[in-house]
């Protein structure tokens, strides 16, 4: 318990002290997209490239905030009208990637993560600014929902192309579009010269380079989303996605109901609180952290090696931390007291 806490201790000072290198200028830009905080932070390049840079970014979040939104009108929503109608269309340039993608996560998930559900995020309230008021949909609809199996593989691609053979399919890309969003400014950082920097999506982010030469240290928040349970250090070009219970919830007749919702069920998932996620990309990270949320304590392990995933950490109902080896060496665990435990590993399943 004490080396654990020196151990922390002393990251926390490597942070400090990394923070404090005065020979590379750091600059940091905060907006809102997705419905939540952006930081990004910029280290080592010059004033200019860091200005042109943090405008690219913010457009880039802008316009994905605009196409992909579940609710207000634009390009998902013109897409889910064609879906439902089973005609054949041109998908919206802003679209086709991510049902592409989305097809494949979702596959490798064995369809728990399932954008094509938005009828039950939606029959759920979340398709809402404010989802606190809502109340659970009636069973019968809930069954319905289900009995109708919306899934990625109904929509058919061809070319630029799309074609849904189930009306029931409703796009939602709420599991994975910050996570792909990431990546594509990410890309667009890179392509502008950015060498070392940190873009954060309310505690979702990727980081590439280093600050100053030393790693990111990242902190991942407790599940019920008050203080800090672990940090971790990420260098080279990492993911960091968490996927919580406590992010977006309603409550009724003192049932919590949360936002992550078990397709196979059509109720919020059970069993877990929070899982997170290391992954070099930000599109299957994200996927990830849902699917594994809703794979559960007993499943989560089967889905992390079928989507490639080597670093995990579940927190489940009961606070009890299961997590793999691979995991375990990143992170530094600030609630010791908790019970953890360890699968068997998980390296080289990535890309398998
Ligand atoms: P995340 O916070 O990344 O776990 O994503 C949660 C969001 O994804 C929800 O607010 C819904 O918009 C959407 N969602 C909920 N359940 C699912 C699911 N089983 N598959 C795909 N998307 C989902
Ligand atoms: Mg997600």
């Amino acid at each position: 318990m004490r080396r654990f806490a020196l151990r922390s201790f002393l990251a926390l000072l490597l942070l400090q002290l990394g923070g404090c290198y005065p020979e590379r200028p750091v600059y940091t830009d905060r907006f809102l997209a997705f419905g939540t905080l952006v930081d990004l932070t910029i280290v080592g390049a010059t004033q200019q490239q860091a200005q042109a840079a943090t405008k690219a970014v913010e457009e880039d979040f802008l316009r994905m905030h605009e196409a992909w939104h579940a609710w207000n009108p634009g390009p998902l929503g013109q897409t889910n009208e064609q879906l439902a109608v089973g005609r054949q269309f041109p998908a919206p340039p802003m679209i086709l990637p991510l049902v592409e993608v989305g097809q494949s996560l979702s596959a490798r998930s064995r369809h728990l993560f399932n954008p094509a559900v938005g009828h039950l995020i939606d029959a759920w309230g979340f398709h809402n600014d404010d989802p606190e008021g809502h109340r659970p949909p009636p069973e019968a609809l809930i069954q319905e929902l289900i009995r109708n199996n919306p899934r990625m593989s109904d929509i058919k691609v061809e070319g630029i192309n799309l074609q849904s053979s189930n009306p029931s399919v409703k796009l939602d890309f709420g599991a994975f579009g910050k996570g792909y969003g990431i990546d594509l400014a990410v890309t667009h950082l890179k392509e502008l010269g950015i060498e070392n920097a940190i873009l954060n999506a309310g505690g979702d982010l990727r980081a590439f380079g280093s600050r100053n030469g030393i790693p990111w240290n990242i902190a991942i928040r407790r599940p019920d989303g008050a203080g800090v349970i672990a940090t971790i250090k990420v260098s080279g070009d990492e993911s960091v996605f968490t996927s919580g219970d406590y992010e977006r919830f309603f409550s009724w007749n003192g049932k919590r109901y949360h936002h992550i919702i078990d397709p196979r069920t059509g109720y919020p998932a059970e069993g877990t609180r929070s899982v997170t996620v290391i992954h070099p990309d930000s599109t299957t990270a994200d996927a990830a952290a849902t699917a594994l949320f809703i794979a559960g304590p007993d499943m989560w392990h089967e889905i992390a090696r079928d989507m490639g995933i080597e670093f995990v950490m579940l927190i489940d109902s009961k606070g009890i931390i299961h997590m793999t080896p691979e995991m375990q060496e990143r992170l530094e665990l600030l609630d010791t007291d908790r019970k953890t435990i360890l699968s068997p590993p998980l390296t080289g399943t990535r890309g398998s």
